[in-house]
């Protein structure tokens, strides 16, 4: 039935491409015309007769026979001894009959043979005439295309497809996906639910990284349930002209109440969901995209079953409105996943790639905490493109290895000349890093040490993978700082001079003070106070004027304290630093193993 409905619109835009089509080749057509015209006529030029000329043979008598097109100014003249006949010019018909007519009275009447004009003729010059409008109608086409025939219509046709992921293609997640499973039921036998009584939700907000897998679960929910999936982003409803944002809406929600039962599922619902608050520009245009949507969500009957997705990862910046009972009453966090959930990720994943049989993605799993699906999935991509290109038969671990590395560091750089004095530099900080690490209880063994330029970093020190930890200790957070001033604490104590290659760890440690103080409650001057508000900003002001200062006091006592660590570890175990920065400017790589055989 809803096929039926867009038949018109289809028909319209196919109409509307064969037009363009046909003007694209009209005007292709006219353009070699004319080229080969012109081409013509040069090479003509020798075979042509001036008017004087003409009139010179015909008083000479030499003309055998004249050819002439009705309105036309070129003639074709037969000279009585040239074999090839000739074109002559006349400067109009008129002037050329009257000469004719002289001959005639005179006795030396010309053959003329007259013919009439040829549509072929014609075609040229008419051609010309309407190539304006041609080019004005095409324009016009063009424009009335690009605006998408006043809306965006065309948008959901792709989307209207019904989706053939199921749960299957989602790994991991398996209590997310039980409790959406309710949401297929409600889709498949609503009747079952309504008879009882039952309101079937409306709208379900997923929340999570980007990456993590949202719009793959609304998709299976969809495939699940064997209906159509529309899909729109945020982003899509931000328009520059007032209105607009707010018609899409509608629209969208139109084309799923002709679809029902379907999902309706909305990325970045942020960027129309966001707060409401002031009433300027932009923001009034949101707010009526936002109004808008909620009007749809509260306007849907209970024989319409259509249920909205809608996902995102900044959950603290929807509107409230958004959340209340019947709209998005329902809300689902899609998580970072777990070692299992990544490790059954990767075998999704990998199922259609050729993978070594050494390959254990279980450890890849252990390296990757932290890791979305999106991430694991891209990881198994770039090691089938490395290991292409290493002409290797299969995926091999140590592919699986450098993608990882490409992923988190960025490709390795072995062409790039690095001078000596760099060298030891980076041998020192890297050095420094590992070591200190190695004697903080919290902190994880280090897998790698490398002083080849990796992405932006000029060596790495690549750590063991954490277990996956749902919450950090103060402890672990001190000590995190003082393996990252590690670096730092190196170069100032063998160099005695201190570079720019610190500046990341700098900027890292200084975050997670920050957080510390004015997120975590970390301090004891502070105490456990938030004193950052929704957007990210930080609040002080009403706990007085001496707040800044002691803010400003408490992080940089940590800083200096983690500092001071590192460089006292480092000094109790100069020799170590000085014996791993010399194998590291000698080999350029060390691993786990090497690395730990100077600790033995
Ligand atoms: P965004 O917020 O950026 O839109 P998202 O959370 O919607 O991201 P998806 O687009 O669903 O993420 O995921 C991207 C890709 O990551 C998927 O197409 C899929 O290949 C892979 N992926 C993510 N999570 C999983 C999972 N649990 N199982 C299998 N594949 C996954």
């Amino acid at each position: 039935m809803d096929k039926e409905k867009d038949k018109p619109k289809k028909i319209w835009k196919t109409l509307i491409n064969i037009i363009l089509t046909l003007l694209i080749i009209a005007l292709l057509v006219l353009t070699i015309y004319f080229l080969y015209k012109s081409q013509r006529e040069k090479n003509s030029e020798e075979n042509t007769l001036s008017y004087t000329e003409l009139v010179k043979q015909v008083n000479d008598g030499n003309v055998e026979k004249i050819e002439m097109t009705v309105g036309s100014t070129t003639l074709k003249v037969k000279l009585k001894d040239v074999e090839k006949e000739k074109t002559a010019i006349i400067p109009s018909t008129q002037v050329f009959m009257e000469l004719v007519q002289q001959k005639t009275l005179e006795g030396n009447a010309i053959n003329l043979i007259q013919k009439p004009q040829s549509m072929f003729a014609v075609l040229p010059s008419y051609l010309i005439s309407i190539l304006p409008t041609i080019i004005m109608v095409a324009l016009f086409i063009m424009i009335f295309k690009m605006q998408g025939l006043g809306d965006k219509g065309e948008v959901y046709d792709d989307t209207e497809r019904k989706s053939k992921i199921t749960f299957d293609d989602i790994a991991g997640l398996d209590e997310e996906k039980e409790e959406l499973k309710e949401i297929v039921e409600f889709l498949k036998r609503p009747k079952k639910f309504t008879e009882m009584g039952a309101k079937i939700p409306k709208g379900v907000l997923l929340y999570g990284k980007p990456g993590t897998g949202k719009t793959l679960i609304a998709k299976a929910i969809a495939g699940e349930a064997d209906v159509p999936f529309i899909s729109m982003s945020g982003s899509e409803f931000i328009e520059m002209f007032a209105g607009l944002g707010a018609s899409r809406v509608r629209k969208l929600f139109d084309k799923a109440r002709r679809l029902s039962p379907c999902i309706v599922f909305i990325d970045e619902i942020d960027a129309i969901g966001a707060r409401r608050s002031s009433n300027s520009g932009a923001e009034t245009e949101n707010n009526q995209t936002l109004n808008q949507l909620l009007v749809e969500m509260d306007g849907f009957s209970s024989e319409e079953t259509i249920i909205v997705l809608a996902a995102t990862n900044r959950p603290e910046m929807l509107d409230k409105a958004l959340l209340r009972p019947g709209r998005f009453d329902r809300q689902v966090t899609i998580p970072v996943p777990d070692l299992t959930g990544r490790e059954a990720i990767l075998k999704i994943h990998a199922k259609d790639k050729k993978l070594a049989e050494d390959v254990t993605l279980a450890g890849i799993a252990e390296d990757t905490a932290g890791f979305t699906g999106a991430e694991l999935a891209n990881i198994l991509n770039e090691a089938a493109i490395i290991a292409t290109k290493k002409e290797h038969e299969a995926i091999t671990n140590s592919d699986l290895d450098e993608a990882v590395k490409k992923v988190t560091v960025g490709i390795e750089k072995t062409s790039r000349k690095i001078s000596e004095k760099d060298k030891k530099l980076t041998a020192y900080h890297e050095a420094g890093h590992a070591i200190v690490s190695q004697f903080l209880p919290t902190q994880t063994a280090v897998k790698e040490v490398s002083i080849i330029p990796r992405g932006m970093a000029g060596g790495y020190t690549m750590y063991k993978s954490d277990e996956d930890k749902y919450y950090i200790s103060k402890t672990e957070m001190q000590e995190k700082l003082i393996a990252l001033l590690g670096g730092r604490a190196a170069e100032k104590l063998i160099l005695d001079d201190i570079s720019t290659g610190a500046s990341n760890d700098i900027e890292v440690a200084t975050q997670i003070a920050k957080d510390m103080i004015t997120v975590y409650g970390m301090s004891d001057v502070i105490g456990p106070i938030s004193l950052k508000d929704n957007s990210g900003q930080l609040e002080y002001q009403m706990f007085g004027d001496n707040m800044q200062d002691a803010i400003g006091k408490e992080v940089k006592k940590l800083i200096d304290i983690a500092y001071n660590d590192a460089q006292e570890i480092l000094k109790q175990h100069i020799d170590t630093l000085h014996a791993i920065a010399a194998e590291l400017m000698t080999k350029e790589k060390i691993n786990e193993e090497q690395f730990n055989k100077f600790f033995a």
